[in-house]
């Protein structure tokens, strides 16, 4: 289990599951993620959404990723609740390409949903996890032009790779969009290990895991 860096704002468990880590340790699968953007509450069904969101202690929610981009955050409702929410970030994920609402990525409304409960963005405690990193990360031209829709888009946040094709920096853009929604870059913890570069430790998709997954999980305690 990775940790993140950031101090937490209430006692939790959270963090970033590996090769190493027991199944039995890992959090009941609660979401169907169909890599959009749905963000809903932790409840009894299995739901098709890629982000999940609770206040009640004791009910570890998480997301499963194998390159994609696994978001932690942490913070305290307007009535001082806690408040903890895990999404999952893919190019579409992270732009919102091909999803019917037109709220953005799923980063904008996982904090939109801490914000309609009165939550302010700067007191979130906040983590992307293990991912396919920019120095793997080759992708088309139409991702390049669905992250550029996003009013935190860089253009330095794409180089081109080895084969001339675009490498997007997904970490980099979903901080810009973190920082563009207001959150505190001193309680970013993020654990910017590629799943690519780290086969003794991560799954990659791209690398040929098709079934095995990380976990990026957390509980109020
Ligand atoms: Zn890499």
């Amino acid at each position: 289990m990775l940790t993140p860096g950031t101090p937490p704002p209430f006692p939790l468990r959270w963090g970033f599951s590996t090769r190493l880590d027991a199944p039995e340790t890992l959090p009941p699968r609660r979401l169907d993620q169909v890599h959009r953007c749905g963000v809903v509450e932790a409840g009894e069904a299995v739901v098709a959404a890629d982000g999940i969101w609770t206040t009640r202690p004791g009910i570890p929610i998480g997301v499963r990723v194998a390159d994609c981009v696994p978001i932690l955050l942490a913070g305290p409702l307007a009535d001082g609740r806690p408040w903890v929410a895990a999404l999952h970030a893919g190019w579409r994920g992270a732009t919102g390409h091909g999803d019917a609402d037109p709220g953005g990525g799923i980063l904008r409304r996982g904090v939109a949903r801490f914000q309609a409960l009165g939550g302010r963005p700067g007191d979130l405690a906040w983590a992307l996890g293990p991912a396919i990193l920019a120095c793997h990360f080759e992708v088309g031209p139409e991702v390049i032009e669905a992250a550029r829709l996003d009013p935190a888009w860089r253009e330095d946040l794409q180089a081109p790779g080895p084969s001339g094709r675009p490498h997007l920096d997904l970490h980099g853009f979903l901080r810009a969009q973190a920082l563009h929604l207001g959150l505190d870059p001193e309680q970013d913890g993020s654990v910017p290990l590629c799943t690519v570069c780290r086969p003794d430790l991560l799954y990659s998709y791209r690398s040929g895991d098709t079934t095995g997954r990380q976990w990026g999980w957390v509980e109020i305690l």
